[in-house]
């Protein structure tokens, strides 16, 4: 804490540690800034050395940290729209023209009018992830949207069918390992998605320095395959028949020694019939994989002491993504790798986890398809729609037509198929309200913009990704700067909105609201000790608090006095503002523990999944499209904003269309040729490159471009637009199971573009 003057302030340099919010790896940065307030700049990052989850880690988009606080195109007043152009307001004037149009929209068209939408970036914003949700009960809408159903759905339905929570998903323990198998996944690159784990390169390095064996299958020879003792390609799509080939395997040749969890599993039997027809030498050709091959990777699997199988996006985006990614955790478990060091394990998070909460052991498990949605029928899986339904369900007249939209940082335009179909429905909304930071190519349709603050001005805790990092731990970022006078944060916004939609009106105390629903939450989980509780949290307001309630009440907290020396908000606090965090240790085996099934069992077997899986064995032989699209992760970009940043925006061309050399002499292609992609009804203008490293038939694009739409304000990104991926996709393509988007293997067509 400083007790510098303002003046001694606005000059002096001082240190703060934030926890990077730019990508799931969540490193640990060290912030340096000069000056406070308007005038207040960074002027150093680099990571933090004793963190004890990045250990001193950071990838080159840490530094455009300071690129995104002090970027022009930032927004940081109220606009509404106002004939036809964005115009700067007060606070209360936006939260009024809010209200004047909301309301009567509500009461006229009923509650399902209102689509809410978020995107990724609200997961590293505290407020913005735990009050969500009260916006979302606010409204009352079944039309609700995220970035869930684009990239990751089928992994948590897969988890949660299987262990009974939605964020119950095992991740391999890595520093003690010996044989990885990575499927659809780039940690070089990203360092873990659903798998909290900085600097993956080092961690690799040392599995092969320990003698052990990494391996990577994918469409492409990524970055983390060109580190890897081995590389498959895979076609798109053939994930599916790649994993039941092993499972077969497995069973086929007597491998199936789950070990410890045994008597914990529900369903074995089922699951060997289920894949009795996926016989390597059936699958082999449409994974473009030898049988050999995918015999021996089993072999490989059960024989290794400590072994674990990880997918990703590449698995979840296509067709019969939750199937992957189930078969990918039976293999952990029928191998003996579930649960046991070195194998797939899962986190304890300190705070915010629901399975640390409750009786041990058992669940009520997940809920699915409590209601559809109007247009395609798509089941609403953990409260959400699929992203790709939205248009359809603004575009069809009808009972329930989604008239209204509130977007939390959300960007789907750019980032979810049919984007250029979902800017035409959301151009004839009657209204449409964003909490955002830019004006992009979805919130240029809004009639309020209501502003997000910079990540460096609002304090931090991460609330999922804990419960997927490779090391158990608690870290705390304070504020590194104070907002503009009278910026609310994200979390007093959503409750003004969620206000809004509940008839409280648009002068509603934030602060009193929240007193309210604390109190009613504590009433209900707490009994007669919720006075007491309200009491012990109530020097803390907004996030802060629920935080403090989490810690304390969690499986390392002091329990309200129950556990003495337990964690505590101030502890975390201490160990974070010295740059370390709170170290709670490696990985422990979990299993029943964890489980929050109805039966108590891993679960196998789930019923849909065996259902699904024969429609995969009925599309087996279904014929191949000449080419394919798949996406890719750059080291200097994640989401579409990230194009806005100098620093990571310049260099050499990033969207580039990878083409493997055969693919581009048979259509005349060079590396640098300007070419006509079309898909799904559509055509962008890409540059070639060629690819050695791409599997023939497969090409590859980033997704998140596609800038320069007129009535957006990002001039950095304008300048390198990029072609839109996702402009090419068919948005009715998804895996009916858990209604993501098929992202991976859509057809397309390639050609010289003629110069006219
Ligand atoms: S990998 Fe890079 S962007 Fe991601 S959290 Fe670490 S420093 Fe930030």
């Amino acid at each position: 804490m400083s007790h510098s003057s303002p003046a001694e302030q606005s000059t002096s340099a001082r240190t703060h540690y934030r926890i990077c919010p730019l990508c799931e790896a969540c490193c640990g940065l060290e912030i340096q800034t000069r000056g406070a307030g308007k005038t207040g700049r960074v002027v150093a990052i680099r990571g933090a050395a004793n963190d004890v989850l990045s250990g001193g880690y950071l990838c080159p988009k840490a530094v455009a940290l300071k690129d995104l606080h002090e970027d022009p195109d930032r927004v940081r007043t109220p606009l509404v729209r106002r004939e036809g152009r964005f115009v700067p307001v007060s606070w209360d004037e936006a939260f009024a023209e809010v209200e004047r149009r909301l309301v009567p929209l509500i009461e006229e068209r009923g509650r399902d009018a209102v689509a809410v939408a978020v995107g990724n970036p609200s997961a590293h914003k505290m407020g913005a992830l735990l009050y969500f949700s009260r916006l979302a009960k606010a409204l009352g809408t079944k039309n609700v949207y995220s970035a869930s159903t684009l990239d990751q759905m089928p992994k948590q339905l897969a988890n949660g069918w299987m262990f009974g929570h939605w964020l119950s998903m095992p991740i391999p323990d890595i520093p003690r390992t010996q044989w990885l198998l990575v499927i659809g996944a780039n940690p070089m690159v990203s360092n873990g998605s659903l798998w909290t784990v900085p600097d993956f390169r080092g961690k690799a390095k040392g599995l092969r320095g320990r003698g052990g064996k990494l391996i990577v299958i994918d469409p492409r020879r990524t970055e983390t395959a060109a580190v890897a003792d081995e590389h498959h390609f895979i076609r798109p799509g053939a994930d599916v028949f790649l994993l039941a080939g092993m499972v077969h395997t497995l069973f086929a040749e007597a491998l199936v020694r789950p070990g410890r969890i045994e008597p914990h599993l529900a369903g074995i039997e089922a699951v060997r019939e289920a894949t009795l027809p996926f016989v390597p030498e059936r699958v082999a050709a449409r994974c473009g994989i030898e049988a050999g091959t995918i015999r021996r990777l089993a072999r490989e699997l059960a024989a290794a002491p400590k072994a674990a199988v990880y997918g990703r996006l590449g698995t979840c985006t296509q067709r019969f993504g939750t199937l992957a990614s189930w078969l990918i955790e039976v293999l952990n478990a029928l191998s003996g790798h579930l649960d046991e060091p070195g194998g797939a394990m899962f986190a304890k998070a300190a705070a915010f986890a629901d399975n640390t909460q409750g009786p041990p052991g058992k669940g009520r498990g997940i809920t699915t398809g409590r209601h559809a949605s109007r247009v395609s029928g798509a089941p609403e899986v953990w409260g959400e729609l699929p992203m790709t339904c939205l248009a359809e369900e603004i575009e069809t007249p009808g009972g329930g037509q989604v008239r209204a939209l509130i977007t939390v940082a959300s960007n789907p335009v750019l980032s979810a198929p049919g984007g250029p179909r979902l800017a035409a429905a959301l151009a004839g909304l009657d209204f449409m309200v964003s909490v955002d930071i830019y004006v992009n190519e979805t919130t240029r349709h809004a009639d309020v913009i209501l502003p997000g603050q910079s990540p460096l001005e609002h304090s931090h805790y991460d609330v999922a990704f804990p419960q997927f990092s490779w090391r158990n731990q608690a870290r705390f970022s304070e504020a590194v700067f104070e907002p503009a006078a009278g910026h609310l944060p994200e979390w007093q916004v959503l409750l003004k909105l969620a206000a809004i939609a509940r008839g409280l009106g648009a002068r509603a105390d934030a602060n009193v609201l929240d007193d309210e629903a604390l109190a009613a939450d504590l009433r209900k989980h707490a009994g007669e000790r919720a006075p007491s509780m309200m009491e012990a949290l109530s020097p803390l307001r907004g996030p802060e608090r629920l935080l403090e309630l989490a810690l304390r009440s969690g499986p390392y907290g002091d329990g309200f006095g129950a556990r003495p020396g337990g964690l505590t908000l101030a502890q975390v606090r201490a160990a974070s503002g010295a740059g370390g965090g709170v170290d709670l240790g490696e990985l422990q085996p979990r299993i029943p523990e964890m489980l929050r099934t109805p039966s108590g069992k891993v679960e196998l077997a789930p019923p849909a999944c065996l259902r699904d899986l024969a429609h995969a064995l009925a599309a087996l032989d279904e014929p191949a499209p000449e080419l394919v699209v798949i996406g890719r992760r750059d080291v200097r970009s994640n989401n579409s904003w990230m194009h806005n940043l100098p620093t990571l925006a310049k260099g050499p061309e990033r969207c580039t269309l990878l083409v493997h050399p055969s693919d581009a002499a048979a259509r005349g292609l060079v590396d640098g040729s300007p070419a006509q992609l079309a898909g799904a009804g559509r055509t962008v203008q890409v540059i070639v490159q060629v690819d050695p490293g791409s599997m023939p038939g497969v090409v590859c694009l980033p997704h998140g471009w596609g800038h320069g739409e007129p009535g957006t304000a990002m001039g950095v990104a304008a300048e390198r637009p990029g072609a839109n991926l996702n402009a090419l996709l068919e948005p009715s393509a998804r895996d009916p199971l858990s209604g993501n988007s098929v992202l991976s293997g859509g057809p397309v067509s390639l050609k010289a573009t003629v110069p006219g």
